[in-house]
């Protein structure tokens, strides 16, 4: 089982162009990274593994990209204003902000002895800011603490656009912000990162199996690209964890954090699937009501529709339950990082190979001339490398700035599954070389089957 640390991750995610530290140019700003330029494709790749599956290969979903700016009244109604709070508390010593559940109060204080914590006090996590020309609080509006919302308010858009019939759902991907208090653990918590949420809605009754389908629907998403099962975990929040709305919850756990001495510690949320009730429906819907946690009741006086759907079976209006599969796209694009990372000896050396699932690889094609300054040598790769990218639409590149044992290296590190070398070879028979990057096997194959070839090992064909 792979158990490599952050560390050597956040190294090579640097040093290769993955993830850099957001405004790294200005000293950085904290709770922000950069996607490089392997790091875009690779998240892109996360998304698209996850559009596929959740949207394109099932019938019963449709996808939404909802503005990230809202009317601040969706986030009166969704209860965001009143409780979307974390604990806070400060170290009288060394003046530090933490969030009290994440402080432990017998760690060391950089000003001497342990640290000196306030009592809890409730931080609201939305970033405001003013819609408009005028900064004043009559036009507020908060960047999307989640993507969710955005579902929930056009439920009746989609379904009155798409005669969809319960249950179906509704995939949303996006970006999302929050003020954390304290982001750290490199893109495991920052201040914007993006989702991936499902809103599903099923019949009241048929709930409890839904939200039981798809906690293996997901777990299986994860396993079947690649994560080892033994660094994923189901963990069913127990009834005083619960948010006070949801009547189930599973999440999903990542072994994030390797090197921690205490298993459990070890793993930590990359996705959480809720079964939310009618909950969010009452609430948006007009003549719905928001029930706080500490029992205050909120009458919704603005919203303009009832977000009901009517069942022809039972000839009643009713409000769908809601399960709720919300993934973190930076945490699951992590999770795929880490548990792809190995590091082999071969030769007496170490050689660092991210066996990522192709469909994930930021490059699927990197094509290498033996002889960087041969014309004929030279020309075929370029040729080769923009067939594979145009026909077959594979990320493919050309590189000829090292030697080919260093190309090689270079390719296993950011986890290219495939390196086709050109050589002398090649201009006299129309074959190449192709090297596999998690066995390192060469097979010698024609220049025109490549995209066959390399189509049935990619898992396109
Ligand atoms: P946590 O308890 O870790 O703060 P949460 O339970 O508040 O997370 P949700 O509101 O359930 O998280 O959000 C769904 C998903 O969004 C999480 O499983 C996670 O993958 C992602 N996510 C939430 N907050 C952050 C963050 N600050 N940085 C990166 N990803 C996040």
């Amino acid at each position: 089982m792979s158990t490599v640390d952050l560390e050597k991750i956040i190294s090579l995610c640097k040093r290769r162009g993955f993830i850099f530290q957001g405004s790294s140019q200005y000293g950085g700003l904290q709770g922000t990274w950069d996607y490089g330029p392997l790091g875009v494709e690779l998240k892109n790749n996360v998304k698209h593994a996850w559009w596929r599956r959740m949207v394109y290969e099932r019938d019963d979903m449709e996808g939404l990209d909802c503005a990230i700016l809202m009317n601040r009244l969706v986030l009166k109604y969704s209860g965001h204003e009143y409780t979307f709070t974390d604990p806070m508390v400060d170290c009288r010593k060394c003046k530090r902000r933490y969030r009290a559940d994440q402080v432990d109060p017998g760690e060391k204080c950089a000003e001497g002895g342990t640290h000196d914590l306030t009592e809890p006090r409730p931080f609201n996590l939305m970033f405001k800011t003013t819609v408009g020309p005028v900064d004043d609080d009559s036009n507020i509006a908060y960047l999307r603490p989640e993507t969710a919302q955005g579902i929930f308010i056009n439920f009746k858009n989609v379904l009155d656009s798409t005669n969809r019939k319960v249950p179906f759902g509704i995939a949303q991907i996006g970006k999302a912000y929050r003020n954390e208090i304290t982001p750290k653990n490199f893109i495991f918590r920052v201040r914007e990162f993006e989702q991936m949420e499902i809103e599903f809605f099923v019949k009241p009754g048929t709930d409890d199996e839904w939200h039981a389908r798809w906690v293996e629907d997901r777990y299986n998403w994860y396993t079947q690209l690649g994560i080892q099962p033994g660094n994923l975990r189901k963990y069913v929040q127990k009834p005083d964890e619960l948010a006070h709305y949801a009547k189930a919850t599973t999440d999903l756990l990542y072994r994030f954090f390797p090197e921690r001495s205490d298993e459990n510690k070890q793993f930590d949320e990359v996705e959480g699937i809720a079964n939310r009730t009618d909950f969010d429906l009452t609430c948006h819907s007009k003549g719905g009501k928001l029930v706080l946690k500490d029992g205050r009741v909120i009458p919704n006086e603005h919203a303009v529709n009832r977000l009901t759907w009517f069942d022809h079976q039972t000839n009643q209006h009713i409000i769908p339950y809601v399960i709720e599969p919300s993934a973190g796209v930076d945490r699951a694009t992590l999770a795929f990082l880490m548990d792809s990372y190995h590091e082999d000896i071969v030769e007496g050396e170490t050689r660092v190979v991210l066996r990522l699932h192709p469909d994930l690889s930021p490059i699927k094609v990197a094509v290498l001339p033996l002889k960087k300054n041969h014309e004929g040598i030279v020309k075929t790769a370029k040729e080769i490398k923009q067939t594979l990218q145009k026909k077959c639409g594979w990320r493919s590149v050309y590189d000829d700035t090292a030697g080919i044992g260093k190309l090689y290296r270079r390719q296993d590190e950011i986890g290219t599954p495939f390196c086709i070398t050109v050589d002398f070879q090649t201009l006299e028979d129309s074959t190449v070389t192709v090297r596999d990057r998690d066995t390192m096997a060469q097979v010698r194959v024609a220049i025109d089957q490549l995209p066959t070839h390399l189509a049935e090992r990619l898992g396109t064909a």
